[in-house]
């Protein structure tokens, strides 16, 4: 029976991602080894967490490492793990078959950066994961054979990285995966990498911190010891003094950097670690590097990335927090250390007494547990909180919408999340403020912290809800990121200020004396009449000052940006009528009043009163249904 063999072609977008990984990055070639060494390590690290339940499949082979082999002759290069391994199934899944999920969002994001001419960066690349297709950088031919381990069959995967690649059972000794490299020709002056020293040197900068050793047959010159020496005639020692001998050599320092004292550890190496456990190529914003002691001892050592990950939005990606246990790495992806609107956050946390033999679900009640996740947390936003003010604005524009979920889901915390939030506001221009500066900037006598919600900034600040309080020139909060909706409904006051809606309900300043509108209540009743099917009351307005009418809400109201939210995300919101407001000052009420009592079955007053609500629709930024009939009326009335 003959071995089972494929041929496969790559997907189309596998292609491209390829041509753009390889041409984009071939400045920067020398990470393929990064990218490679850390697959490996990624497998090292997966069987022993497989081996701690079923420790049968780490048998014999215990010494857990990496191998490099460089080949001049052959021009090859390998790199071999004796780690989990993979199946057929999972080769051909894993290796440059299925699109990865950030394949897409990838190549989103090269056409946008193509579009605005910009270069297509390192960092860009790096923040989606090249992974495994940077080996084509460097090679024109990769065979990549694995075993997966309690498997008996090896299997084979080889490709120019053109066309397609085959797969095929084959040979290999033990568990693990090698991959080996046919490299291309180098020109003049490049780096070879079947150069031991280009090898040493490369892993040294980039893959210091990988907790496995990488080892490397190394050809080093060691001095003949006298006694093993030729000797003349007269029994002194003659010859060459030195000679050459191959060694087994780490080229890694595994340090653990995080069980180091913080005043040790160099800016470069911070960053460095975390490029190596981030897998981001941007440089971070700040990290926390601290030991606590106290119902438990443990080091963290935490980073606030400065740019979001594609993902940061997918509910199913990854949280970043790396637990370890006495500098052995337990699992990624750590949830139970940190809560979900932190989860931008990478790091290690080193817990020496965490309970491993638990399962997920046990370790999220452990006392211990929740002590490191709560005093992380804290951590976390005093760390925030202390950012200069350039870095906190970077850093809001990249992660504001996931830290404001925590108002709503961290009751403990709401107010030090309160503290962090930014918004711009009827005053503040391009600025951001906070909660405080507004507080400080409130008018003598203003009791409440005024905001309004909506999609688009400019409408929101020439919202006619606004004409009241612009007059008593108070400040409003235009919050226009979805997730605001949620912040307003979770955080009734700050500082004792409680936060009011400009567009639902009373602003609590409106004018005492009410303006005398018993002339219009037959017009009002007839507005209500006429536009019973959209808006459940008509009132005369408190709030408008030099604009015809708008749309409000009662207290309890969904704002018409929450139901617009609800409604794109598929969800069915019921029928939310609003209330129509007049400006009985207004030209075209006065107008409206005398058509009224001349004859109340005028067609161009019913004409009107539609145009009334168009005109509140339009100017919060929403659709109308009769644009045309809005433009002759509009037309009629500014030629008359
Ligand atoms: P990433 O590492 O970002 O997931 P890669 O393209 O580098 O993307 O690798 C794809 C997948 O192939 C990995 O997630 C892993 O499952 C598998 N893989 C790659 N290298 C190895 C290896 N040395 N040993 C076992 N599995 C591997």
């Amino acid at each position: 029976m003959g071995a089972r063999k494929e041929h496969c072609e790559f997907k189309t977008e596998i292609k491209q991602l390829m041509d753009i990984i390889v041409n984009s990055l071939y400045s920067s070639r020398e990470v393929f080894l990064r990218e490679l060494i850390s697959n490996a390590s990624d497998a090292l690290d997966k069987l022993r967490f497989k081996a701690q339940t079923e420790p049968e499949i780490m048998g014999d082979d215990t010494d857990l490492k990496i191998r490099i082999i460089p080949d001049k002759e052959k021009r090859t290069l390998e790199i071999a793990d004796n780690g989990i391994g993979m199946t057929w199934d999972e080769v051909a899944e894993n290796i440059g078959t299925v699109a990865k999920s950030g394949t897409s969002a990838f190549l989103q994001a090269v056409e946008q950066a193509k579009k605005q001419d910009a270069i297509i960066s390192p960092e860009l690349i790096g923040q989606f994961g090249v992974g495994f297709y940077s080996a084509f950088i460097v090679a024109d031919k990769v065979t990549l054979i694995t075993k997966a381990a309690g498997s008996d069959q090896a299997v084979k995967w080889e490709s120019d990285g053109q066309g397609g690649y085959t797969l095929e059972e084959a040979h290999r000794e033990g568990r693990g995966t090698s991959v080996i490299l046919h490299l291309k020709e180098v020109e003049e002056g490049e780096a070879d990498f079947t150069d031991q020293w280009v090898i040493k040197d490369v892993v040294k900068r980039h893959s210091d911190f990988v907790s496995y050793p990488i080892v490397m047959d190394m050809e080093i010159e060691e001095p003949i010891p006298e006694k093993e020496r030729v000797l003349d005639k007269d029994g002194k020692p003659i010859g060459p003094t030195t000679r050459k001998v191959v060694k087994e050599e780490v080229l890694n320092s595994m340090k653990a950097i995080w069980t180091r004292d913080p005043k040790e550890v160099s800016e470069e190496e911070y960053k460095e670690f975390y490029t190596h456990i981030s897998h981001d190529w941007n440089e971070p914003l700040t990290w926390l590097h601290k030991r606590f002691e106290g119902v438990t001892e443990y080091s963290v050592l935490l980073y606030i990335p400065s740019v979001a990950p594609f993902d940061l939005f997918n509910p199913e990606g990854k949280f970043g927090i790396n637990l370890y246990c006495r500098r052995v790495f337990i699992m990624d992806d750590c949830r139970e250390l940190i809560p979900e609107y932190l989860r931008f956050v990478k790091g290690v946390i080193d817990a020496p007494d965490i309970n491993l033999n638990v399962s997920r679900e046990i370790l999220q009640q452990d006392r211990l547990v929740t002590a490191i996740r709560k005093n992380v947390t804290k951590q976390i936003l005093k760390l925030l909180a202390d950012l200069d003010q350039e870095k906190y604005e970077k850093f809001y524009k990249e992660f504001a919408p996931v830290l404001k979920t925590g108002v709503h889901t961290d009751g403990e915390n709401r107010d030090k999340i309160a503290e962090l939030l930014r918004y711009r506001t009827t005053k503040s221009g391009d600025k951001l403020i906070s909660l405080k500066e507004y507080v400080d900037n409130m008018k003598e006598g203003q009791e409440f912290i005024y905001y309004i919600t909506g999609e688009n900034l400019k409408a929101l600040a020439n919202s006619p809800h606004l004409e009241l309080l612009k007059e008593k020139d108070y400040e409003v909060l235009l919050m226009t990121d979805p997730i605001d909706e949620w912040v307003v409904d979770s955080l009734p006051e700050y500082q004792g200020k409680k936060l009011k809606s400009a567009e639902k309900g009373e602003l609590g300043i409106e004018e005492k004396e009410q303006q005398d509108d018993t002339e219009f209540k037959g017009l009002i009743a007839y507005l209500k009449e006429q536009l019973s099917d959209r808006v459940k009351e008509v009132r005369t307005s408190k709030r408008l000052k030099s604009s015809l009418a708008c749309l409000t809400g009662d207290i309890w109201d969904m704002s018409a940006y929450m139901e617009k939210i609800l409604r794109a995300s598929g969800q069915k919101v019921p029928e939310n009528k609003r209330v129509l407001e007049v400006n009985i000052s207004h030209p075209l009420m006065q107008k409206m009043l005398e058509m009224y009592k001349q004859d109340k079955k005028n067609e161009k007053l019913a004409d009107y009163a539609a145009l009334v609500y168009d005109i509140a629709v339009i100017s919060e930024g929403g659709k109308i249904d009769n644009p045309s009939r809005f433009n002759t009326l509009i037309g009629e009335l500014a030629a008359s």
